[in-house]
This record gives C-alpha cells, sequence and structure tokens, in this order.
C-alpha cells in the first residue's frame, strides 16, 4: 500500500472515531464503539460480548489486567499513540 493511500486510511479512521463515546481496534483490525456494543453478558470480574466487526467473543479482562492478552486495543484520549495490539503504531 502507499503511504498516500495509508495516510487517507488513518485520516477516515480519526473521522470515524471522532464522535465514539470508547474507540477500540479489535484484534481483526476492525474499530468500533465500545459504547454501542451489545453486551452478552456480564460478570462479576468482566463484560462479555460479541465484536459487531467479525462476530469474535470479547470481554474486559484485558484492560483490568485479568488476563494478558486484550480482545481490543483502547484508541482515541486514552491511547493517543493507537498502538495495534502487534504494537505498531498506526497513529500518524
Ligand atoms: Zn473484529
Amino acid at each position: 500500500m502507499s503511504d498516500n493511500l495509508r495516510r487517507e486510511e488513518q485520516l477516515i479512521e480519526q473521522l470515524a472515531i471522532a464522535d465514539m463515546f470508547k474507540p477500540v481496534r479489535c484484534t481483526c483490525g476492525g474499530i468500533y464503539d465500545l459504547g454501542t456494543v451489545e453486551v452478552t453478558g456480564r460478570y462479576t470480574d468482566c463484560s462479555v460480548w460479541r465484536a459487531p466487526c467479525c462476530g469474535r467473543t470479547a470481554d474486559d479482562r484485558g484492560e483490568t489486567g485479568w488476563k494478558s492478552t486484550q480482545d481490543y486495543t483502547v484508541l482515541g484520549k486514552a491511547n493517543p499513540g493507537g498502538f495495534r495490539t502487534d504494537g505498531e503504531r498506526w497513529w500518524p
């Protein structure tokens, strides 16, 4: 992919997450809003939902430290660097 296309893609992603309550990047590479996901289960230590981008089951234990692998990466204010789960920086 050319640098221009990559830059354009990043701009589109920035616009897409601008209005989100809590934008996250899924392990599949998709972006969705944690504020609008349909939670399928609530437990004492975590909530479980289905990622709208790929249908994978995700939970928030990665964020609270209950497990070492995260099902998503928080984007935006909390993580302005926007690091992907593989550690590569995608944010410009
Ligand atoms: Zn996904």
